[in-house]
Order: structure tokens, then sequence, then C-alpha cells
């Protein structure tokens, strides 16, 4: 008797628990390198004009340039600083006493997603090799859920992800600057550009990744979706400022694109979080630093995030904030879901105000 009543309690308790939260499905989407000094700032004034980094200044100062900083973000990301500013909540703006950063030391890639998923900054994540990740992620935990089954998937445009996320181990579903194999008319088409394509920066270009990832959530309406792009990343270590700006400009738009959808399908619209976020920073304009990231590069630790969804109050921009960490994502991503992630790696508790706590 004593046990029946200690599993009522257990299932009314985690019930309680579920149904505090609003989110049945998360989106997750990240923008590769991309320093919250642009987000919140829009262009920076000395970079636009300088040849060196910026072929056309002309056309980019006519595009992006304006005095007054809230004008000028809002020209280079237009979703983030008019839906998710009015509806979500905005955290990284040093400025304003909102600071991001990550746990690692290293500043790169692999360990700034291995902080994303896994929510362990972990000391033998230190390269960006394909190496088989031995951390469990909170994706492929959220997978071992109940109604989540087969529902979780990554289309991305870096191809180490497959061993970020153990995709063996894991189970989930992802599709890494790889051909996409459906009988779906538009997933093929995407993939068969894919295939033909020049491929500037080596990686499959972030334009053909989110229409994979957008066109694989209409086919197969996943619970989970993550969108890796990689280009800001790229041009930016290439020294082109004008270019990481264009990226960064038109993942804005896929994110708006992606929401107005989202918004048109009875199960996603009103119950769907999305967060938006990135690996690492970048140094500062100073000593020609922007262009790099890593442990020797000050600053490249800062990292923001944005958020948006029925358990996200509209906070706006948030300021004052305490520091937060990239390793929190892990735990905040299982918690909107009202789901508790305490892998066998140490983790430390979610970003409350995005889970709406
Ligand atoms: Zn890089």
């Amino acid at each position: 008797m004593n046990k029946l009543i200690l599993i009522l309690t257990g299932l009314i308790i985690t019930c309680s628990v579920q149904a505090q939260q609003k989110t049945e499905n998360l989106i997750i989407v990240t923008l590769d390198g991309m320093r919250w000094q642009e987000v919140f700032g829009g262009v920076d004034s000395l970079l636009i004009v300088n040849k060196k980094f910026t072929r056309d200044s002309a056309s980019i100062v006519r595009t992006y340039w304006s005095k007054d900083v809230q004008e000028r973000r809002q020209k280079l990301f237009p979703f983030l600083w008019s839906t998710i500013l009015n509806q979500g909540q905005l955290y990284g703006n040093r400025l304003k006493g909102s600071n991001v950063n990550v746990a690692n030391k290293y500043h790169f890639s692999y360990p700034g997603y291995n902080e994303i998923f896994t929510g362990y900054p972990d000391t033998a994540v230190n390269s960006n090799d394909k190496i088989l990740n031995k951390n469990i992620n909170v994706l492929e935990f959220i997978n071992k859920q109940k109604g989540f089954k087969g529902k979780v998937a990554a289309f991305t445009s870096w191809d180490v992800f497959p061993y970020i996320f153990n995709e063996a181990r894991s189970g989930i579903y992802v599709n890494a600057d790889d051909t996409i194999q459906s009988g779906n008319v538009a997933l093929k088409l995407i993939s068969d550009m894919h295939t033909l394509s020049s491929r500037p920066l080596d990686v499959r270009p972030d334009v053909l990744t989110y229409f994979g990832a957008r066109e694989y959530l209409k086919a197969s309406h996943p619970r989970v979706l993550y969108i890796g792009f990689d280009e800001t990343d790229d041009f930016a270590h290439e020294g082109m400022y004008d270019q990481y700006l264009k990226s960064a400009h038109a993942e804005d738009a896929m994110l708006a694109d992606l929401w107005k959808l989202i918004q048109s399908m009875p199960e996603y619209a009103g119950h769907t979080t999305l967060i938006v976020t990135c690996d690492h920073g970048r140094g500062d304009k100073v000593k020609e630093e922007w262009t790099s990231h890593g442990e020797k590069i000050a600053d490249s630790d800062q990292i923001w995030i944005a958020a948006i969804g029925p358990d996200t109050k509209p906070l706006g921009e948030v300021k004052k904030t305490k520091q937060y960490y990239q390793r929190q994502l892990a735990t905040t991503f299982a918690a909107l879901f009202g789901f508790d992630f305490k892998p066998d790696q140490p983790v430390i508790g979610p970003i409350e105000s995005i889970v709406g706590k």
C-alpha cells in the first residue's frame, strides 16, 4: 500500500511539474561565433569604413548604418529587435549589465557546442577534431522521454556535429553537411542543390541547411529541432566583415521566416519556444582581433542568448542580470518541457527567467 501511495505521489508531482510548462516544442538555432557587440550594437563604425575588412563600405553604410544604436541593431537583426524584443528576452548586452559567458576555457566551436548541449565544460573536449563525445547531451535525454522518441533532429552546416552529438549512441537524427535521404520532393531538391553547389566555405551553405531544416519540420513535425549555422564564423576568420554582416542579416531573416511558419502550423503555434545563441564570441576590434577567438583572444568567451516562447515572459532586452553561463542552456532546454536533465557529468541549473520561473 505504502508503495502505491509513493508511486501515486510521484506521478502527481511529475505531472504537476510538467503541467506548469506550456512549451511542447523547442527550436534551437546557433550563429557560429556571432559577436554580442553586433547583436546589441549593430554594425561597428570603424570596421565598416576599414577597407581591409569591408570592400564596399558605401553599400554597407547605406544598408546598415544609423547613428542611433537601436535603429542600427534593428537594421542588422530586424527579427531579433522587433519580434523577440517585444515578445521575448535578449541576454548579453554587457553595456547594460547583462553578462553571458562560456564556462569552458577554450572559446572555440566543439567545446562551445559541447557546453551548450551537455551542460558540462569538459576539459577533455579541447579540439575541433571528429572525436565521438562521451558526454550525454540534452537532445538524446529529451529523445528518451515519453512522446519524444524519433522527434528530435538536427540540421547543421558543419560536419562535426554527428560527433558532438554522438549520433550513433544518442539515436537522434543529425543531418550535418550531408545529403538528405528522403522521398519528399522539396528535401530531395535541397539535397541536390547542396550536392551541386560550389561550397564556397567548404561546408553546406547556411541557406540550404535552413531550407533542409524547414522542409523537414513541415514533413516530419519534430518536437525538438536544432539548426546550426556556420557562415558568420568562417567569414570573420577570412576578415570579410561585410560578408559576416550579410550572413548574420540573412540568418535573422531565416529566423523570421521560421517563426512565421511556426505560427501558421496549429501543432506548433502558441506552444513552441525558440532559443538563439552562439558557441563563442570573438575578440574586439582593437588589435584587429574581431576576426579571431580562442584561449588567447580576450573577450571571446562573451556570448548572448535570445529566447521567445509561451513560458518566456516578454522582458525584452534584459538588463542588470546575474552572471549567466552557456552551460545553463542544456538544463534550460530540458526545463522548458518540465524535465530535470541530470546526466553523469556535472551540470548546473537552468536560466529560470527563460523557463518562466
Ligand atoms: Zn572559428
